[in-house]
């Protein structure tokens, strides 16, 4: 059994330990210490990343993650180290607090919601960015997120203290805790904060609310399972995504050259008047359409072009295929001259497949290559005269 040093002190970053297994499971080494600080994944909480060395420290490995299987705590490596080496261990401190704000920032709302308004919560999930927490209700109405907001960063703001203490199931139950465990072994862990809340979890949390730091509540999602999703970050997090929406609403202010509270207004005008513009180009192109159909109904039946660019070329067959009955369309290239024709009868067929190095269609409508060079002034002069 790996001695768990992250209860004790959730604050330790670093330890000594002896390396008592090490086993290669595909692409990665599955580590056990005698004795650990990195959390392994569970509660809801993700395992702890970071490295293990040598006591010289001339040779380190990455803890990619660390899981728990039976009694046993598996650092999840990158590489191999020999067993019965003393080492080193150390976590992602940066990763591991940031954790522990979100897992003790989520208990503290959990703990406001079944508080103050009876509402519990079905399920969490912390993810990379923001994380969530599904309540049993339907709907959490606006001044509700209001006062839990309040409430929560009020509560951070007191510095209640935060323990832990395992129980017999027995005695468990007397504590009538918000939430039991889901499974018992012989113990079950719970977390207090201060007379507020009491529930079973296994996570690792912090000794005060106010290491939590600002809770900022984001959005509500109903879900189809009538459960109502609120997603929120605490801590560094916070400041973070305050910093990301104020460079945002900064570049936006000079964009519109418009005060913050001008912003939505400033961009639902300027939508308005896009959705104009577009509106009008839209008739303009009609217009100018019905005008090119007329003139190019006019327009000569063999026409000549130089190295046009191929989708222009292919727009101009397609326009004239529904304003003409006949036509043959040249582009010359530098090494080649390519077609498009829309033909009258067999006999133009016939002279084309004459002529052409390579041509395919239907209905009349053929297109291809007339020669792997540019035709010379004499041949064009004769398929004028044969086309025209
Ligand atoms: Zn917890």
């Amino acid at each position: 059994m790996t001695k768990q040093l992250f209860y004790k002190n959730p604050k330790q970053i670093e330890f000594f330990a002896k390396v008592k297994k090490c086993t290669k499971i595909d692409n990665s080494f599955h580590i056990v210490l005698d004795k650990t600080c990195f959390y392994p994944e569970g509660g809801g909480q993700s395992g702890d990343r970071g490295i293990i060395e040598n006591l010289q420290r001339t040779h380190t490995i990455e803890v990619i993650d660390t899981q728990r299987e039976n009694k046993e705590i598996i650092h999840i490596c990158d590489s191999p180290i020999e067993v019965g080496l003393k080492v080193i261990g150390k976590i992602d401190q940066i990763f591991r607090f940031d954790l522990m704000q979100q897992h003790t920032g989520q208990h503290l709302i959990s703990a406001i919601f079944f508080r103050e308004f009876k509402i519990q919560t079905k399920g969490v999930h912390f993810g990379a960015q923001v994380s969530t927490i599904d309540f049993i209700t339907e709907r959490i109405p606006d001044f509700m997120l209001i006062q839990a907001e309040t409430l929560a960063n009020l509560l951070v703001a007191k510095s209640l203290v935060i323990r832990t203490g395992s129980f017999s199931p027995q005695d468990a139950k007397k504590l009538k805790l918000r939430k039991m465990a889901n499974s018992y072994e012989d113990k079950v862990r719970v977390c207090f904060i201060d007379r507020y809340d009491a529930v079973a979890c296994c996570g690792v949390h912090f000794k005060k609310t106010s290491e939590i730091g600002p809770i900022k509540f984001l959005q509500t999602e109903k879900l189809a399972d009538g459960t109502t999703r609120l997603s929120f970050v605490a801590g560094q997090r916070s400041l973070t995504l305050f910093n990301l929406y104020h460079n945002s609403c900064e570049s936006l202010k000079r964009s519109l050259s418009a005060p913050i509270e001008k912003i939505t207004e400033e961009l639902e005008n300027l939508k308005a008047n896009n959705q104009l513009r577009v509106d009008e180009m839209g008739k303009r192109l009609d217009s100018l359409q019905n005008n090119l159909s007329e003139i190019l109904q006019s327009v000569e039946n063999v026409i000549i072009f130089d190295q046009l660019d191929s989708k222009d070329f292919s727009e101009i067959g397609k326009r004239l295929s529904v304003t003409k009955n006949f036509f043959l369309l040249i582009n010359q290239q530098e090494e080649s001259a390519n077609f498009i024709a829309l033909l009258r009868g067999d006999g133009e067929k016939e002279r084309l497949s004459q002529i052409a190095y390579r041509f395919g269609g239907k209905n009349n409508f053929y297109q291809g290559k007339l020669s792997e060079s540019r035709l010379g002034d004499l041949q064009i002069e004769e398929i004028k005269r044969f086309f025209q």
